[in-house]
């Protein structure tokens, strides 16, 4: 008995981690969603794991940031109200079920009831690309132009315009039905939400993301539009999760101040850690790319222990933390490094004395000590 429940705990592990990886590889760029939007799940037998509400999805962790629900009770609500008009009354049960479906977290996303009939693997974004088209009133003459193929392959599906929660879910139930076997002997199926963003779903999570970047790709062509400094926090980190850092993401930064004295600067004199804030945050240098950026990333960790913070290449700027939001704070204090850089004609950087005081002093550690869960 003991030992079966060391397994069930170590499967549930494995989907949790599968679930940190799905989130965080979409959640750090801007082109695919933005701010807390979105959600990410992975259903098993008849449990679903999926991101709570009010997360974004870079912070989904192995600790917090989803809920695990009974998928049963889900898709059993639903297929008994299919033929029914969602009305207020409707509604509301939804939200008890949804409560009632509950085995850990407290806060489900309100698409969970579209996520419990799809494949084992399923993503809500709200692309750019695609949004441009879906707030289009010819969206759907557009989306027939793009996706001639995909629509008589069972691939891809028009959601017309419902309300987010069990409305959308009713709609995309009674949509998908007639397609049904269809849906199942692919690998995934992708579905287009009118005025709100993509569902993508698959039996497998590589094929997930694959897929999801191929039709964003016919999205982006058909528009003529370049949204490559966005995918580029995918590279960032790639490399890092090779080097077992599995935990960060990669943000761009369009801040406009920042860029402008970025291309000011000679790039080599602002290296070094002005202030202890400044080298908590940005680390010790941050990593300037010349050449291949695998191999200075490599470089970087062999010289600093650790991980850059900050990433410059050619025009561009990334953030490297374990969330968007946290990306952000190093945006701020990166941002305040370069003030002081700029307007002070002779600095005095932190002595390397200082610097490894401050890299072994337990108060400054402190004030970040959720980070260092990411750490190896
Ligand atoms: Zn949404």
């Amino acid at each position: 008995m003991a030992f079966k429940k060391q397994r069930m705990v170590k499967q549930d592990k494995d989907l949790i981690e599968d679930l940190v990886k799905i989130s965080k590889y979409f959640g750090q760029r801007f082109d695919l969603i933005q701010a807390a939007g979105g959600n990410s799940s992975i259903k098993i037998n008849k449990r679903m794991f999926i991101k709570s509400s009010g997360y974004s999805l870079s912070e989904v962790e192995l600790k917090n940031g989803y809920s695990v629900l009974r998928n049963d009770k889900l898709t059993n609500f639903l297929y008994k109200i299919k033929n029914y008009i969602v009305n207020s009354r409707i509604e509301k049960k939804s939200f008890h079920i949804l409560k009632d479906s509950i085995i850990k977290g407290d806060n489900p996303s309100i698409e969970t009831f579209s996520h419990s009939i799809l494949k084992k693997f399923t993503i809500h974004l709200h692309p750019i690309a695609s949004n441009i088209i879906s707030v289009n009133r010819e969206s759907k003459i557009f989306f027939n132009q793009i996706f001639s193929k995909e629509i008589s392959d069972g691939i891809i599906f028009y959601i017309k315009y419902r309300t987010p929660g069990i409305a959308l879910a009713t709609e995309i139930t009674n949509h998908l039905l007639p397609y049904d076997e269809k849906i199942k002997m692919n690998k995934s199926v992708v579905l287009f939400l009118e005025n709100h963003g993509l569902i993508c779903s698959s039996d497998d999570k590589k094929e997930l993301i694959k897929s999801v970047e191929r039709i964003m790709k016919k999205f982006e062509n058909f528009l003529n539009i370049d949204l490559k400094r966005y995918k580029f926090t995918t590279k960032i980190s790639k490399v890092l999760w090779e080097q077992n850092y599995k935990n960060l993401v990669s943000y761009y930064s369009e801040d406009l101040i920042l860029n402008n004295f970025l291309k000011s600067k000679n790039l080599d004199k602002i290296l070094k850690p002005l202030n202890p804030d400044g080298l908590l945050y940005c680390g010790e240098s941050p990593l300037i790319v010349r050449g291949p950026l695998e191999k200075n990333i490599l470089s970087y960790i062999k010289k600093f222990h650790t991980y850059p913070r900050v990433v410059i290449t050619g025009k561009n700027i990334y953030f490297v933390a374990p969330n968007v939001l946290k990306a952000r704070e190093i945006e701020d204090v990166f941002k305040s490094h370069l003030y002081f850089d700029h307007y002070g004609q002779t600095k005095r950087p932190l002595l390397k004395k200082h610097i490894n005081k401050l890299d072994s002093y337990n108060p400054q550690k402190n004030r970040l000590r959720f980070w260092f869960d990411y750490d190896k």
